[in-house]
């Protein structure tokens, strides 16, 4: 199967932050393998943004080392790298400060036709300064689009002011707020499964689904980043964006068209439904050390942190359509192994012709995000052989990989999606701001409440399955998580 390439306008994109770890492993890696594929047009130019000294040459230099280390199989035709840095140049710009502006302007094309984007890659601290200068220093018009990284705001209120800040420059249609879940091929095939298909609509309801499991499990400790993440913690870090992104794409309503504001119509109406969950209900947990790899307080640099690195929690959403059925969300660092999963799991058929020995019995849909994106419906068979009528279930497994042959594989970054969707003016796989606050109003009560009675998350160890609390969360309903491997 060959993926179809539609190329894109002639784009100037400016990554601000252009010499930071994101730009290094995720946006120009990305930027390079659409251009191996002919979507990049002969004459884009990436640019490079940020406080450092340096010239196209020491950028080009710099990209040739990241796409050596993240550019994939592509990275070994010397060709293709050679062709893809002749389209970079770097300016040096400090978004605090006055250097470097109109050098930027200068490099930047006026030409109707090309897309001008600007990709804020820098810590959040800096998005509002940003987007300040690129409006009053001329760079920007009503068709330049900005693209935000996460995390948009720390609680409502900053995420409230960042949306009005970013509003008095640009309107919500130039935003792109990135989550990079919602890139991702599995993601949009979910949507493609649930409104492409006649088979699971109309069994995608209370009525057929016992619950619904979405799981987000990390083998990575925070290291690295401990002091960043000891301000954040697993809800803010991953609930407030990822897993809530998840959660709308499973429980929303069909929208009328795969349009940006149909979509996001939809997916706001079920961050508005969701139920408010009590803090007390929620486990929270962080990893200890197992004797080789540190612990979460010795990763974060604090003796005393209370900040979380994994949680567990229950919620519904309150709707005609998911009355009475648990969404269970449950994320971790440290965890058991690297396993991002939507299980759908349908209630048991309502009598068994097949007698008492027949056993328990429901379908899941399992859908994989990552490793080896893919889906599984797990079906009840007759299992083989004589000697009665026993039952067996066994997965109808689709890896993509293997179904679509090695070009899926290929097509599978989510930055590469989301870039080229900014250049083709396309906010469907974005945030709009009104979502984002939505769902920090339903997480803010939850990390309040437990900051006002000082909850200390529980310990977990590393390389397990989170807390025993997290089981208890799910067990006495009666239900099992499904086991976190890879
Ligand atoms: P980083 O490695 O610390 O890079 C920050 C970049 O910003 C550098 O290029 C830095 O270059 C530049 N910068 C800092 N201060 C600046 C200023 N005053 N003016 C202009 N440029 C400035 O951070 P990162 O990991 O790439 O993260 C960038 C953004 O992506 C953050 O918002 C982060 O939360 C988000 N993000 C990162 C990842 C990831 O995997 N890294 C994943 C998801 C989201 P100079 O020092 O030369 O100025």
């Amino acid at each position: 199967m060959v993926s179809r390439v539609i190329p894109v306008d002639t784009f100037d994109l400016v990554i601000f932050g252009g010499t930071g770890d994101l730009a290094r492993r995720k946006i120009l890696p990305a930027l390079f393998r659409r251009y191996c594929s002919g979507q990049m047009p002969e004459d884009s130019r990436v640019i490079g943004a940020a406080r450092s000294e340096m010239d196209d040459q020491g950028f080009r230099d710099f990209t040739r080392e990241a796409l050596a280390e993240f550019g994939k199989s592509q990275a070994d035709n010397a060709e293709a790298v050679e062709g893809f840095l002749r389209h970079l140049h770097y300016v040096p710009v400090d978004a605090r400060g006055e250097g470097g502006w109109s050098d930027l302007k200068d490099l930047l094309r006026d030409d109707e036709g090309i897309v001008r984007a600007f990709y804020f890659s820098v810590g959040p601290s800096l998005f509002a300064d940003l987007a300040s200068h690129v409006h009053s220093r001329g760079l920007s018009n009503r068709d330049t689009r900005i693209v935000v990284e996460k995390p948009f705001g720390h609680d409502l209120e900053s995420a409230r002011a960042l949306n009005e800040e970013l509003a008095q420059y640009f309107h919500e249609d130039q935003i792109y707020r990135i989550d990079h879940y919602l890139g991702k091929e599995t993601v949009q095939n979910l949507m493609a499964v649930r409104f492409g298909n006649m088979l699971f609509e109309p069994l995608w309801n209370a009525q057929y689904v016992d619950h619904i499991q979405i799981t987000v499990a990390e083998t990575v400790g925070v290291g690295g980043r401990g002091s960043y993440y000891d301000k954040s913690g697993a809800m803010r870090d991953m609930v407030q964006n990822h897993l809530m992104q998840l959660l709308c794409l499973i429980a929303m309503e069909p929208p009328a068209r795969f349009e940006a504001d149909a979509v996001r119509d939809e997916k706001l109406k079920v961050i508005r439904a969701l139920d408010p969950v009590d803090p007390d209900q929620i486990v929270r947990g962080q990893y200890t050390s197992d004797g080789e790899m540190p612990s979460y307080r010795e990763d974060a640099e604090n003796p005393t942190s209370k900040t979380e690195s994994f949680i567990a929690l229950k919620c519904y959403v309150s709707n005609w359509r998911w009355a009475n059925t648990p969404f269970y969300l449950r994320t971790g660092k440290r965890l058991a192994s690297r396993a991002s999963e939507i299980a759908v799991v349908f209630k048991e058929t309502p009598h068994s012709i097949f007698g008492i020995d027949s056993g328990r019995h429901r379908n899941v849909l399992s859908i994989r995000l990552q490793p080896n994106e893919g889906m599984t419906l797990g079906v009840t068979i007759k299992e083989p052989g004589p000697g009665g009528m026993r039952l067996v279930d066994v997965p109808l497994d689709m890896s993509f990989a293997e179904a679509l042959g090695p070009e899926a594989e290929e097509v599978t970054d989510a930055y590469e999606r989301l870039i080229m969707d900014v250049i083709r003016g396309n906010q469907t796989l974005f945030m709009r701001g009104d979502e984002v606050e939505a769902a920090w109003s339903w997480t803010d009560p939850l990390i309040e409440g437990w900051e006002r009675r000082g909850d200390s998350p529980k310990p977990y160890d590393a390389g397990g399955a989170g807390p025993d609390d997290a089981a208890f969360l799910i067990n006495r309903d009666g239900r099992r998580w499904r086991g976190i491997k890879a």
